[in-house]
């Protein structure tokens, strides 16, 4: 399968985590790191809560993270069989910009490193604890969203990857390599990268960690990871494939923006597959996405209830 009109998967579609205060993730996610926020919604599965969307300027998979923020749950545990670090595709000479800008708002982070050849990236975590990094380098054509807080030049330009701790076994690798269309791409024994597609935007490494406990849901860990796939017809093929190593895969959801199947990958972690259409203009103009409350139809008709129960917040 060399050929990737041949693949069903094409990366990654969108990441899903928790946080604890909705107002201190908007003002992470738009205010620092200069994301739009495309999408104000609700959990469709737990309206009482907002499903929060931040991305580039239209919400093009591959660069869409997303939050459930419950206030005030409990902090949860990085572990196995978990994404636990969410990387950002940036400009190799953004480096000393984003140092400094991160320090300048105290925001917990380590020295760049280097891994996998040349390849350097910042870790550093948002006020949930939740793992980041940025990758610097120059292989991204993608725009950044250029009407936020981050200069242009320096903007992220939508996810460089994701990383999951992975107690070693094949079945996970199987499932990505088989009915998941990814390739190993480069490693380095301890860390292995695959991808659907060799661009920023695709990047799945799995770090073989042993001995580790699972990690633990809750604030600051990611609830589950998302793949594209172009349409429904692919996403039935992989649906298929995925039923055949008898793994659970739920039938066709409608999330409004996009349709989506779930199953929980053999290593423990929820995957998606979530459908590039039809996008996040199907409820709003571009130019006005995020500004409102979106309630998919299902819940219109208790849009005053959900309004009261959910806070409000603003951009700052
Ligand atoms: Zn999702």
């Amino acid at each position: 399968m060399d050929n990737i009109s041949d693949r069903n998967i094409t990366g990654i579609h969108h990441i899903t985590a928790i946080s604890a205060s909705a107002q201190e993730n908007l003002d992470f996610y738009s205010g620092i790191l200069g994301m739009r926020l495309i999408k104000k919604t609700v959990n469709f599965d737990d309206p009482g809560v907002y499903h929060l969307y931040f991305a580039d300027y239209k919400g093009t998979p591959g660069g869409v993270l997303t939050f459930f923020p419950y206030e005030g749950v409990q902090k949860g545990r990085k572990g196995a069989g978990m994404v636990n670090t969410i990387s950002f595709s940036v400009p190799s000479d953004s480096l000393s910009y984003w140092e400094s800008r991160l320090d300048r708002h105290g925001i917990y982070r380590k020295e760049v490193q280097t891994r996998l050849g040349d390849e350097r990236y910042l870790y550093f975590e948002d006020n949930d604890g939740l793992g980041l990094e940025l990758v610097f380098n120059d292989n991204d054509n993608r725009e950044g969203w250029k009407g936020g807080t981050v200069p242009e030049e320096f903007t992220i330009r939508g996810f460089f990857g994701a990383t999951i701790w992975h107690n070693g076994g094949e079945e996970t690798v199987s499932l990505l390599t088989g009915a998941m269309d990814h390739k190993l791409t480069i490693s380095d024994g301890k860390r292995k990268r695959y991808a659907a597609k060799d661009e920023p935007g695709a990047y799945l490494d799995l770090v073989t960690v042993n001995d580790l406990d699972h990690g633990a849901g809750g604030s600051g860990t990611v609830h589950h990871i998302a793949f594209r796939t172009a349409d429904t017809k692919n996403q039935d093929i992989v649906r298929e494939k995925v039923s055949e190593l008898d793994l659970y895969a739920t039938r066709v959801i409608d999330r409004q923006y996009f349709k989506s199947v779930y199953f929980r990958e053999p290593g423990g972690v929820l995957f998606e597959i979530a459908t590039d259409g039809p996008g996040f203009t199907v409820d709003e103009d571009l130019d006005s996405l995020g500004t409102s409350l979106m309630l998919p139809p299902q819940y219109e008709d208790r849009r005053s209830e959900i309004e009261q129960l959910l806070p409000g917040i603003s951009i700052s």
